[in-house]
């Protein structure tokens, strides 16, 4: 029986893995070629074969996606507070404003009544966030956007093959965004991807990754260098292989802790959702105590997110001034992540049963 320390996360990288790098750096073609290539059209068929285009981050993704998709100064996107802060970074890096709306209790995302009530003349979109692996209410959303005539920016960072009424997250909006940071459900070392609505915004998105040239010294217009390494493509196209199963097991480890957790409230997923569970992110009354209680036995854990974007230093003197969020509050104190990532073994499991039970009662 191991006693060992349970990480809060594990990343999976494996000979597979170094055999494609390998192959790569033999090749001695490393930057952006065939393998990205490769890697945008396999990804794409996750996502209802819509153009994608893969970028050095998550946080590229949003932000040339949001370039792509016209958004600049003068505009507001409607995001939430409680999330990564790339969600709300990247709309103020387009030099739009992030207006930030409450969390809804069930799956800590946008609570459409709250995005409503923030829609202004200025507002251009709404980004929601598939927090955890759970979808946004994309029907409700979708609805909002329609009657004030908004685009839908998905921040899928997190939710890897999760769904909304049989269709894939990413495939939804305007743009669709994926990271592949180690912690994610697959990585690609750094990395990310924009999935595009359509052929236009793809190649707005393929322009704004490499300076802005098509050709090769005809700069069209001003750009980055946010390019995918073939290095990095290859790692993906092997773990592309392996998400699908890695994701079943994350599945099959919620459903136990479901089953066996007590004195804490567990996720709950919404009809026509397919929760991918990136993190497995229960309340807890004294959730700090219940932390440091699970740490000495040895049992990784994470709070995501301690601090509300809006409060942020970043934020608070300017798009989060006098922003009031209850729920998003409330969250940022009860929430604490627990691991269920797929390296964990029955024993991992049950230990962490025992350990929150023992940690709930003490
Ligand atoms: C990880 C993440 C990002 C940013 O991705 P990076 O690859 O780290 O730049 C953006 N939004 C959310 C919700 C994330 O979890």
């Amino acid at each position: 029986m191991s006693t060992g320390a349970i990480p809060a996360a594990k990343p999976m990288i494996g000979d597979e893995e170094r055999r494609a790098v390998d192959r790569v750096l033999a090749s001695g073609m490393v930057v952006q070629g065939p393998e990205v290539a490769a890697f945008e059209e396999e990804f794409s068929a996750l996502v209802e074969g819509r153009p994608c285009v893969a970028v050095n981050s998550g946080t590229s993704a949003l932000h040339l996606g949001l370039l792509a998709a016209g958004v600049g100064p003068g505009d507001e996107v409607i995001v939430p507070s409680f999330t990564f802060a790339a969600t709300a970074n990247s709309v103020a890096l387009t030099g739009a404003t992030p207006v930030f709306a409450d969390i809804e209790p069930d799956h800590f995302c946008l609570d459409p009544v709250a995005v409503e009530a923030a829609v202004s003349p200025r507002t251009v979109g709404i980004m929601p966030v598939h927090l955890y692996g759970h979808a946004a209410d994309m029907t409700a959303l979708q609805a909002i956007a329609d009657r004030h005539g908004l685009a839908l920016f998905e921040d899928a960072c997190q939710a890897h093959l999760a769904s909304w009424h049989g269709r894939p997250v990413g495939a939804l909006g305007t743009i669709g965004t994926f990271s592949f940071y180690p912690t994610k459900n697959m990585t690609t070392g750094e990395g990310g991807l924009v999935v595009c609505a359509d052929e236009e915004i793809a190649r707005k998105v393929r322009l704004l990754r490499n300076q802005g040239m098509e050709r090769r010294y005809e700069n069209e217009l001003v750009g980055f260098n946010t390019r995918m390494t073939d290095i990095a493509a290859a790692i993906g196209r092997v773990q592309l292989t392996k998400v699908g199963a890695w994701t079943e097991r994350r599945q099959a480890n919620a459903s136990y802790l479901d089953t066996h957790l007590t004195g804490v409230a567990t996720p709950k997923v919404a009809g026509g959702a397919v929760h991918v569970y990136h993190q497995y992110t229960v309340r807890a009354h004294g959730r700090d105590a219940l932390q440091a209680r699970l740490s000495e036995a040895g049992i990784g854990t994470g709070v995501y997110y301690p601090i509300p974007n809006h409060r942020l230093p970043s934020f608070a003197d300017g798009a989060g001034r006098g922003v009031d969020l209850p729920e998003t509050e409330r969250a940022c104190r009860e929430a604490i992540s627990l691991p269920v990532h797929p390296a964990l073994t029955d024993n991992d499991l049950e230990r962490i049963v025992a350990a929150v039970t023992k940690a709930v009662e003490a």
